[in-house]
């Protein structure tokens, strides 16, 4: 839980975008709460939640998580939603083709809104692997294919989800200075 006074280096804003049921709220939920629920009510409008983390050099950063349940399609909601990120993880669910189709469109959206925002593409649920659909290959291919970071994940057993926020994080820092 976050303390009151904490004092941080860097703060930065990053969209968890993708189509709706790839565990985006989810994904959130396991890194800033360490906790998954199969009943997770809907997103209402854009929310985000924060975490604070220390990265190997000591810098501290303060990273807001900005979730959606598909409002960003319009204007108003958009601008608000995409303005100022600095970096957005792009959710695809390893067990559903369609969703891993639609990377394109959102990647799309990232670079009207946010052109210079550092993305990490995670395929999510890697825990339901007899019904995967999406292979590992094409996960990386698609990220290699256009410069993207790529971790595989699950927000259900927790696998991969701290290791692509963080990923995510230090690349952001990295570049920022
Ligand atoms: P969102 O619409 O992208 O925010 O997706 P949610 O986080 O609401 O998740 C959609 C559904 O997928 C919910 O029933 C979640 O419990 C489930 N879910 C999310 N992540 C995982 C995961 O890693 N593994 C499994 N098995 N289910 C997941
Ligand atoms: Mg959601």
């Amino acid at each position: 839980k976050e303390l009151q006074n904490e004092t941080y280096d860097f703060i930065f804003k990053v969209v968890v975008c993708g189509d709706s049921g790839v565990g985006k709220s989810s994904l959130i939920k396991r890194f800033t709460d360490e906790s998954f629920s199969l009943d997770l009510k809907p997103t209402i409008g854009v929310e985000f939640a924060t975490k604070t983390i220390r990265l190997e050099g000591g810098s501290v950063l303060k990273a807001q998580l900005w979730d959606t349940a598909g409002q960003e399609r319009y204007r108003a909601v958009a601008q608000s939603y995409y303005r100022g990120a600095v970096g957005a993880m792009l959710v695809y669910d390893t067990t559903f083709g369609s969703s891993f189709d639609k990377i394109g469109y959102w990647l799309d959206e990232l670079e009207k809104h946010c052109p210079e925002a550092v993305v990490m593409l995670v395929g999510n649920k890697t825990d339901l692997a007899d019904i995967r659909a999406v292979s590992i290959e094409r996960g990386l291919g698609f990220a290699k294919e256009h410069s993207l970071l790529f971790v595989e994940a699950s927000a259900k057993s927790a696998t991969g989800v701290e290791d692509a926020f963080v990923q995510l994080l230090s690349t952001i820092h990295s570049q920022s200075n």
